[in-house]
């Protein structure tokens, strides 16, 4: 068998992972490198980069929907099977319709289209545990909490080989308790690990505190209930996020406004992750209609919370207006990194930011704690070794608390390991 880390070890976001055995290859995540200001290109953004990549692959597997784990798709020749959950597939679908219809943006070097739609309905999808059969690989996914909805780890079984692939996760999310047990139930029950392939985003953030998303939901509603005008900088698929600011919002009695986009997303979470927690049920939300005098006047009178996201500057600033400063208030609920100055800075975000006077910070980590990772290794405890990806800094995975002999079985080299051939590109 051969694993590939074809990109990740060193950076976070840009995942592509390769698992082959003598007769079949498949491939975990096909991302785009995270847009930055220093570098907004991605080599392997184009058909041939893409089409070389995949000559031999026969099928490839989504963790979940973020663009560093995804936004290659659409390079992928048709007669190759992508995989994605089932309402990962929705949420994505709802999105690239959308994006299909907007300008090229700067933020990413393609523009998305109807073709790029028409294949994205081509993927097939799983649920939870259900085992997937490509030739002589056997996947099977497993439910994480992550900032994005419907998101897993895989279990991949390989010449006799088992290897946890862990995507992006967390255990502070609504739905992060599930992590261990899931872990202990069905993974290392009764039969070893032999390589625990996981991110390591939250390495080279040690000082970041991660507030569990219950703790932000507390927060926003005391915000709420302070401020009348909420406008609240969010990403429009994290399930959790807009869950807690809906929440917030019934606690602080205010309106949840959102445009057409935002309501057929929170549509599909009601539909979906709604039908197994309440939390996720977006009931009681309204479409803003933009200069409509009689809805502007319901609103200022009861108070709202609009999700916004960094396309929205020219109708915040419309709003703006027509809203009494002292009563109107920005909470920016994404990455503290955005804003700062450097490659890493989203002008959009920075924009809006710099359009109010009141403004807080509220937010936390889609991805795991160093303690988490630490927990995580522990339990699966492989008996191979420790592959660390989706990290700035893969080698700080030896300070984690960590059992001294998975210390020494962290894998940031190309080696060979008996009949296991592991190649890591830097
Ligand atoms: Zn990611
Ligand atoms: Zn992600």
């Amino acid at each position: 068998m051969k694993i590939t880390i074809h990109r990740g070890q060193n950076q976070i976001g840009g995942c592509i992972t390769e698992i082959a055995t003598a007769t079949t290859h498949i491939l975990i995540d096909l991302g785009h490198n995270l847009p930055n200001n220093e570098n907004k290109s991605d080599s392997m953004a184009n058909k041939e980069a893409v089409e070389q990549l995949t000559e031999k692959v026969d099928a490839i597997f989504y963790t979940h929907y973020h663009g560093d784990h995804l936004n290659l798709f659409n390079f992928v020749p048709k007669d190759v099977p992508q995989y994605i959950g089932s309402t990962a597939k929705k949420v994505t679908l709802c999105k690239y319709e959308i994006l299909s219809k907007a300008k090229k943006t700067e933020k990413f070097d393609t523009k998305v289209t109807q073709e790029d739609v028409k294949l994205l309905n081509s993927f097939k999808t799983f649920q939870a545990t259900q085992k997937i059969k490509v030739g002589d690989i056997t996947i099977t996914p497993f439910f994480v909490s992550h900032s994005a909805c419907d998101a897993y780890m895989f279990l991949i079984k390989a010449d006799g080989k088992r290897i946890l692939h862990t995507g992006d996760f967390r255990q502070h999310g609504y739905l992060g308790k599930g992590l261990i047990p899931t872990i202990e139930k069905y993974i290392v029950n009764n039969e070893t690990v032999d390589y625990l392939i996981t991110e390591g985003t939250m390495l080279s953030r040690p000082d970041e505190k991660v507030k569990t998303e219950q703790e932000i939901q507390q927060e926003a509603a005391k915000l709420l209930k302070q401020s009348k005008y909420v406008f609240v900088l969010c990403s429009s698929t994290d399930i959790d996020r807009l869950a807690s600011f809906y929440q917030a919002s019934k606690t602080a009695d205010r309106s949840f406004l959102v445009d057409g986009y935002q309501k057929d997303v929170l549509k599909i979470f009601t539909l979906t992750a709604g039908k197994y927690s309440e939390c996720f049920q977006f009931k009681d939300v309204q479409f803003f209609k933009q200069g409509h005098e009689k809805q502007l006047a319901i609103i200022k009178k009861r108070g709202f919370c609009m999700p916004i996201r960094g396309t929205k500057l020219p109708l915040i600033q419309d709003l703006l207006k027509q809203l009494p400063e002292e009563e109107t208030i920005l909470i920016y609920s994404v990455w503290d990194g955005y804003l700062k100055e450097g490659k890493n800075r989203n002008e959009d975000y920075f924009n809006i930011w710099n359009m109010f006077t009141n403004r807080e910070k509220l937010h936390t980590s889609g991805h795991a704690s160093c303690e988490t990772l630490a927990e995580v290794c522990n339990l699966v405890n492989p008996s191979q070794g420790i592959i660390p990806i989706h990290s700035e800094h893969s080698d700080k995975f030896k300070e984690l608390k960590i059992r001294d002999e998975l210390k020494s079985r962290i894998i940031t080299e190309s080696q060979q390991n008996g009949n296991v051939e592991i190649e890591i590109f830097k």
